[in-house]
């Protein structure tokens, strides 16, 4: 059942105190990556919740996004599209910025990435504060895409991510949460 797989998946996660520095719990998905049962699983559980949603596209956030979100897209036969860090893709852009706990931080989207009326889900490995997730979703509205859901492995309550992306509109499946 539910339950079931999402503490399966919740406990091939690892956490390394204090990286990238003190007072942060860094949420590392390379254990489950690594396993090949907990990564299909995975896969799976988002294949099943979107098969039947009429998905044209799925676009991920750079870069844990591009991994889960790049096999999604092969396995609902739609493209994908990368989301990336400000300066890395080479065509014509368009760029969103937000806050970061320290400074802040541009993504950028080719502005060919998508099409009016694409139905797209939105995907990167973990949801904290919302920022970079609500970027995305702006990026991909600019262009009059239909994001039906953003989807993530990992939620933190606490900083409220969830919250603010769905006060906005977007509904958000999360597979797991850390308090
Ligand atoms: P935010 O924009 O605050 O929601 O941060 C989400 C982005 O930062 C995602 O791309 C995550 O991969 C990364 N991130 C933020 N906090 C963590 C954390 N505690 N562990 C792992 N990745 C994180």
């Amino acid at each position: 059942n539910n339950l079931d797989y999402a503490s399966y998946l919740k406990n091939a996660i690892r956490t390394v105190p204090d990286w990238p520095h003190e007072g942060v719990m860094f949420r590392d998905i390379t254990p489950l990556l690594q396993n090949p049962k907990a990564f299909r699983l995975l896969i799976d559980v988002f294949v099943h919740r979107y098969m039947d949603a009429d998905i044209s596209l799925v676009a991920g956030l750079d870069a844990r996004g591009f991994i889960i979100g790049s096999v999604l897209a092969y396995e609902l036969n739609v493209g994908f599209v990368p989301i990336r860090k400000k300066g890395k893709l080479p065509f014509t852009t368009i760029a969103e910025g937000y806050e970061l706990e320290y400074g802040n931080a541009t993504v950028e989207m080719h502005t060919d990435a998508c099409r009016v009326g694409d139905r797209v889900v939105l995907i990167d490995d973990l949801v904290a504060t919302g920022g970079t997730m609500m970027a995305g979703y702006k990026l991909l509205q600019k262009l009059g895409a239909d994001v039906v859901e953003a989807a993530t492995i990992i939620e933190l309550p606490e900083l409220k991510g969830g919250e603010l992306i769905r006060s906005n509109g977007l509904p958000l499946y999360t597979v797991c949460s850390f308090d």
